[in-house]
């Protein structure tokens, strides 16, 4: 697949991994909003999803565990005019990086994060994460998982993100349109793939016997009761497309000092003489 938003860096995941269909439904997204690489930037976290920055020629930053919001955060209020895209694993994002969530999410930070979402620890070899399904064994439950997997989109919809979504990587179609609108929006945007892992939890079939599009159906978006009903749906049947997506200001349009322009582009006006008065 020939792009300028594809590097030419040799892909390590495992084949078939769901991994694949995120990159190229990102790919295609950026390809559709017609974004200028240097005026995007992506940042990713720790995990077999981290290596997607080295994949996608736009800016990157590679951080460490469970700290990609507060990293894609602090970019967005240096430079407002960017388009930020935070990509995490569950491990990442679920598990050491959970404090995060709830608070992008409330602030309404206008950038997009990306969930890795394959119920396991696939790096690591196969441990359990906060969305592995109980009783399930892995290298770290052999006798099985004796707790309840958190429900992410429920915790993104009541912590206040304006826009929630879930993604399968076997409908790269579908995922595809996910990350555009994603993008698109003005404000927090949340999307949660289930993407199996070929090597520790292979779902492609389980997910595949039970996903349905909310967009074939009618349902409306803009509810939040019944987004908060259709977030707890989750058995023979299992929803994907935008659960919610309402209009709400956000952090930085809040903020009086990027008013005229991004902080980048100000000037400094600070007083070294008393800076290093402090520092010493
Ligand atoms: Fe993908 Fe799993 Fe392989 Fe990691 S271990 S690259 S998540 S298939």
């Amino acid at each position: 697949m020939g792009s300028i938003y594809l590097t030419n860096k040799k892909n390590v995941w495992c084949p078939g991994c769901g991994n694949f269909a995120i990159l190229n439904a990102l790919i295609k997204a950026l390809e559709r909003l017609n974004l200028k690489p240097e005026s995007v930037v992506l940042v990713s976290g720790i995990g077999c999803h981290g290596r997607i920055n080295q994949y996608v020629n736009v800016n990157s930053i590679h951080v460490i565990h469970g700290r990609v919001l507060p990293v894609a955060t602090g970019i967005k209020i240096s430079n407002n005019r960017l388009t930020v895209i935070g990509h995490a694993g569950d491990g990442d994002a679920y598990a050491i990086g959970l404090g995060h969530l709830p608070h992008a999410a409330r602030r309404n930070v206008d950038l997009t994060y990306i969930i890795h979402n394959n119920m396991i620890f696939g790096l690591t070899t196969g441990q359990v994460t906060p969305t592995t399904p109980k009783g399930m064994r892995t290298r770290s439950t052999p006798y099985g998982n004796i707790e309840n997997p958190l429900n992410p989109l429920l915790l993104a919809l009541v912590s206040g993100a304006t826009f929630v979504a879930r993604g399968f990587a076997g409908d790269i179609k579908h995922l595809i349109y996910l990350f555009e609108e994603g993008i698109k929006h003005k404000g927090f945007a949340f999307i949660d793939v289930l993407q199996p892992c070929v090597t520790f939890y292979n779902t492609y079939s389980y997910f595949r016997e039970r996903v349905y599009r909310l967009e074939e159906t009618d349902y409306d978006y803009t509810s939040f009761k019944k987004a908060i009903a259709k977030a707890t749906e989750w058995g023979e049947r299992i929803p994907i497309g935008i659960f919610y997506k309402i209009r709400r200001e956000t952090f930085e349009e809040q903020l009086f000092q990027l008013k005229d322009k991004p902080l980048v582009q100000q000037e400094i006006r600070i007083n070294l003489e008393k800076v290093y008065k402090i520092l010493s």
